[in-house]
């Protein structure tokens, strides 16, 4: 697999339409632009941001990934600030960046893959992410992605996430029976891990295919939450010093809290809910979560915490539906092998690949 240009220019930049980043000049950073598979209402196609920080000397491929939930904001401003401090000139390996990993649904503004024509039927990107359907239109965005930008040129790989649409810490998915997974995960400096697995998800496929990865959870949805996003840069640069991708020490964070349990809480009744717990409590069982009101104000439920644990999620909006997510716990199961079945966590159903 070479790297092909279509030899086309997009505002300055060359487009490609297949990437292997040992084609690339060492020493200097390419910015390029991939052209996706299948063409929107438009007759175009869609065009992915990407950065190559190719080092002077070799060393492992490391690929970052911002956006595959596009309303997902904090990613972007993480991925853009490690690019900033890496030399290409004193690197040892490869950072290949996805900027902007979806990007019809970064122009909607929504999480998910967006149809621009008019069966809009959105697909979530990190439940395909290396489908090999080629039917519909996320189908063959999603497929071109995997197979001819980021699969092939990882060794590693990171994929930059935040709630949706409610709030979370430094928060990882990680695999951790997979003693790479651990180790790396061990490097961010993350507050909460939970133990999951899902082979669908970005950072699923790669570790199904023995490229250790993991999902990181960078704060809230679309509030820029900079300590959160610095502690994520430092965490990404730990992670390369460790690999001596870069020089300098490797800090040794203090654990995360370990945990393999994730239960949601859903409002009941439609109308307004008030919080009575705040992120990374550390609850008990019976503990009020939260009060609800109806529509007139009177007070009809009380949510109490199912089991002791931590909140790693809390809804941000004071007035819900019935079924909204409001909050999350988690908490360590230690009757669980670490290899249990890992497919746990995350707002959405689970789809099993
Ligand atoms: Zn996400």
């Amino acid at each position: 697999m070479n790297t092909l240009y279509t030899g086309d220019i997009l505002q300055g930049k060359k487009v490609i339409s297949c990437l292997n980043t040992e084609d690339l000049e060492n020493g200097t950073t390419h910015e390029l632009y991939f052209q996706t598979e299948g063409q929107n209402i438009t007759g175009q196609h869609y065009y992915v941001p990407v950065s190559v920080v190719k080092g002077s000397q070799t060393g492992p491929r490391i690929v970052l990934t911002a956006g595959l939930h596009a309303n997902e904001m904090n990613p972007y401003p993480t991925v853009n600030d490690i690019k900033s401090k890496l030399d290409p000139k004193t690197l040892k390996g490869t950072v290949l960046i996805v900027h902007q990993y979806n990007i019809s649904g970064l122009i909607a503004n929504i999480r998910e893959f967006v149809p621009s024509g008019p069966v809009k039927v959105h697909e979530n990107i990190n439940r395909q992410a290396s489908t090999p359907e080629r039917e519909t239109a996320g189908q063959l965005y999603c497929s071109s992605m995997w197979e001819k930008l980021v699969s092939k040129n990882a060794d590693w790989a990171v994929d930059y996430h935040t709630a949706n649409p409610t709030t979370f810490p430094l928060f990882a998915y990680s695999n951790m029976s997979l003693p790479k997974v651990a180790t790396m995960t061990n490097l961010f400096g993350v507050d909460v891990v939970l133990n999951s697995h899902t082979s669908t998800t970005l950072s699923g496929s790669f570790t199904d295919m023995g490229i250790p990865a993991f999902t990181l959870e960078v704060g809230a949805r679309d509030i820029y939450e900079g300590e959160l996003v610095e502690r994520s840069v430092q965490g990404t640069l730990n992670f390369l010093r460790y690999l001596k991708m870069i020089p300098g020490d490797v800090i040794d964070f203090p654990p995360a809290i370990f945990t393999n349990e994730w239960v949601l809480i859903r409002s009941e009744f439609g109308a307004c809910v008030k919080a009575m717990v705040k992120l990374m409590d550390t609850v008990k069982k019976d503990d009020v979560l939260y009060l609800q009101y109806d529509a007139f104000g009177n007070k009809i439920k009380e949510y109490l915490s199912p089991h002791d644990g931590v909140i790693v999620q809390i809804n941000q909006c004071p007035i819900v539906e019935s079924g909204t997510m409001i909050a999350a716990l988690v908490y360590h199961n230690k009757d669980k092998a670490i290899d249990a079945d890992l497919e746990i966590g995350g707002v959405g159903p689970k789809v099993k690949s």
